[in-house]
């Protein structure tokens, strides 16, 4: 398979997914060289504004994707929730597609995603199956209350989770959900969120970025902060969580390993996404090696780039303001780029919803109480309206 990728004449990659980090991974692409294709339904979609093509077509248009792949060195995806099947069709066909899609088909249910970690003895928060409103029953008598449901294929951002306070909420928490596969989970209470970026190149090197402190608003990852403000212990177990959790998948490409640090100083990972990841988004102005490059590296053999922390980054989402829905204007703008340290994002889609990702600011200093002051006063500013 490695063979397949060359540097001359330059490699084509394809990219399934035209959002935000495709975006991210089209620019670090393009920066190197590479030719960039990307589908996406949306014409103009944020990576399609800066790839050399795109293909407008649905994430489950096998063919689209397979014709796309054609003429393309090795294929990847911004994103989980699309067809493994197709993907899978593709590489038994001989095409290199990174992370591979059987991998990718354990993490995209996070039922099956739990049970490989728990099996290479990696810690998670208890959970089980529900086929049943009896299985939830017995999930409440075995965890207490609060405990959560989730649904097991499709969910972001929280979407695909209940929590359930008591036995009177359990219908309502499973109707819900709708009609899907679902799990339950211990709830855990968490002293802070933490995630690990991690690379694993095509010949197993593995090198894990520092560890971010998220902090989430309605399960939206609204602030990450690095370094995360933690133990070296705490830090210490994470990262190897994190490269265990690589080494488990054999992932190639960067992985976001995303964990709950327990009040006993345990951690525990909540859930995994194969691809480049939002509370990684600092390493792009704060890293030797930002998460979108060293993705790039590790699709088309190249060796893995340093993943050192070169200064202290708040990174804060832009959202889009609530009852602002159609073209997207960003206020404050100008206000904000005067502050020292302020790299702004704004991913160009051309609609605006409340809550949707709109953009993202990066604050650097060499001092992290600056930068979380620097962030908090930009994002009083920067205002995603209509
Ligand atoms: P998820 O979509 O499963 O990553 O969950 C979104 C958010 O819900 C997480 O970032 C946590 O804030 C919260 N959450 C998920 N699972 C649990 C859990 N077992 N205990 C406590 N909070 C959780």
């Amino acid at each position: 398979m490695l063979n397949r990728i060359t540097m001359s004449p330059p490699v084509r990659i394809a990219i399934v997914g035209g959002g935000q980090l495709g975006k991210m991974m089209t620019t670090a692409a393009k920066q190197m060289g590479f030719h960039v294709t990307v589908l996406d339904p949306t014409p103009a979609s944020p990576a399609g504004q800066v790839a050399d093509r795109q293909v407008v077509a649905a994430f489950d248009d096998g063919e689209a994707i397979r014709a796309m792949a054609a003429e393309a060195d090795v294929v990847t995806y911004e994103f989980e929730h699309i067809d493994s099947v197709s993907l899978i069709a593709l590489e038994k066909s001989g095409q290199a597609v990174y992370p591979t899609p059987k991998i990718l088909r354990v993490i995209q249910n996070k039922l099956t995603q739990k049970r490989a970690l728990v099996e290479a003895g990696i810690p998670v928060a208890p959970f089980m199956p529900v086929p049943s409103r009896v299985d939830a029953e017995h999930a409440a008598n075995s965890y207490g209350f609060p405990f959560l449901l989730k649904a097991c294929t499709g969910g972001y951002d929280g979407k695909g989770n209940a929590l359930v306070r008591d036995m009177d909420e359990i219908n309502d928490a499973m109707a819900a959900l709708g009609d899907c596969e679902i799990m339950a989970e211990k709830f855990v209470p968490f002293t802070c969120e933490v995630s690990v970026m991690v690379a694993r190149s095509l010949n197993g090197d593995i090198k894990s970025y520092p560890l971010s402190e998220n902090e989430h608003e309605e399960n939206i990852l609204r602030r990450s902060i690095v370094p995360a403000r933690v133990t070296d212990k705490i830090a210490d177990r994470a990262r190897k969580a994190a490269e265990s959790v690589m080494s488990t998948f054999s992932g190639v490409g960067v992985f976001c390993v995303e964990m709950f640090v327990t009040p006993e100083e345990e951690i525990l990972i909540n859930e995994v996404a194969p691809r480049p990841h939002n509370s990684g988004h600092y390493t792009i102005e704060a890293c030797v090696t930002s998460q979108f490059e060293q993705q790039i590296r590790a699709i088309t053999g190249l060796p893995l780039g340093d993943t050192k922390l070169v200064t202290p980054a708040v990174m804060i989402n832009l959202l889009g303001e609530e009852g602002h829905n159609g073209s997207a204007v960003l206020e404050g703008c100008a206000a904000a780029l005067a502050l020292p340290g302020v790299h702004l994002h704004f991913y160009g889609k051309a609609m605006t919803a409340s809550k949707r990702k709109m953009g993202h600011v990066t604050v650097t200093a060499p001092v992290l109480e600056e930068a979380m002051t620097i962030a908090s006063k930009a994002q009083k500013m920067l205002r995603v309206i209509t």
